[in-house]
């Protein structure tokens, strides 16, 4: 899995499916919940830690389903395994506003549902349409952005073992100078405060109510802290980085070990945003 997540760590696993159309996956997940079988499914690993015992089921990939279509004037319907980035080029050749906020984020929109991703104020919770899933039983069915209940950093379709298949994004007309204008200040923005040029797999941990997660980690004196090659990024504390041959186990005794210091220091109990799969006892 180190080859299929952004901190560039985690075992093997049992079997890795990337199934070509949506027939394909939905088949896929029919036959493995009706065997009761482990499966996961995978957008682009860059909210990932996987164990470096790796993963004791079937990995489904999706990103072979990454159609983006425009449906109506303002509407864009994008395949769970089109890259954000790829939607935001898209969204502004047809001078569309709205999406910006995601075009740095690296991940498929399949992900950015199930995780409600966002940034610089925007979030998929503003302009989500409707949403194509299997349901936790096993049927294909169409929900609205509403029924999707998201959250900070979360959803109904995380909580309740959805499977996103396609989204349909409610943007606005725009004018595509401002678009690509608005595109281009977030990405120096993140360049210059992300460590974009180590693996990691973004922000580490939630933002606690009231508190930044990166300040807490440096006021407890943890900047540049690591476990091996697992680091407390030097440039922004939010992030833990890969500084080249770090272990999944690395940077788990390091989450744990920063949660530990915070909360000593602070009182503050931070949650990793981080998704662990697999075993790591
Ligand atoms: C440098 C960097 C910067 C980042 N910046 C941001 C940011 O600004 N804002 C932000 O919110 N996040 C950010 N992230 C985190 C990450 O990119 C997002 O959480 C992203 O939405 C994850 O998408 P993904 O396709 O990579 O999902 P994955 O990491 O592959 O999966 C995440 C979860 O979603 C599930 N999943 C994925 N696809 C599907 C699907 N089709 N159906 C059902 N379940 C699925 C997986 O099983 C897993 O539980 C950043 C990460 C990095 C590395």
């Amino acid at each position: 899995m180190s080859r299929h997540t952004t901190f560039r760590t985690g075992g093997p696993a049992t079997l890795f499916l990337r199934p070509e159309n949506t027939a394909e996956a939905t088949e896929s997940v029919r036959l493995l919940k009706e065997a009761g079988a482990e499966f996961m499914l995978l957008g682009n690993g860059s909210n990932l830690l996987v164990s470096d015992k790796g993963y004791d089921g079937v990995v489904i990939c999706l990103d072979k389903l990454d159609d983006i279509s425009l449906i109506s004037d303002t509407t864009i319907c994008a395949q769970a395994g089109a890259l954000n980035s790829r939607i935001a080029s898209f969204a502004r050749d047809n001078s569309l506003t709205g999406f910006e906020f995601a075009a740095g984020i690296p991940g498929t929109i399949g992900g950015a549902m199930i995780m409600n991703a966002g940034a610089y104020g925007g979030e998929m919770k503003l302009i989500t349409k409707s949403v194509q899933v299997i349901t936790p039983s096993g049927e294909v069915s169409e929900l609205t952005g509403e029924e999707c209940d998201f959250g900070y950093r979360t959803s109904a379709l995380k909580r309740e073992g959805y499977t996103v298949l396609s989204a349909t994004l409610q943007l606005e007309k725009g004018l595509e100078k401002d678009i690509t204008e608005r595109m281009t200040e977030l990405a120096l923005k993140r360049k210059e405060k992300q460590p974009l040029e180590y693996p990691s797999a973004g922000s580490t941990f939630k933002r606690p109510e009231g508190y930044f997660a990166g300040k807490l980690i440096e006021d407890a004196g943890l900047r540049g802290f690591s476990v091996g090659d697992a680091q407390v990024s030097e440039k922004h504390c939010g992030f833990v980085v890969n500084r080249g041959s770090a272990t999944s186990a690395q940077v788990y005794e390091l989450i744990q070990e920063v949660q530990k210091r915070v909360f000593e220091n602070s009182g503050v109990k931070l949650e990793p945003e981080v998704i662990m799969v697999g075993d790591f006892s």
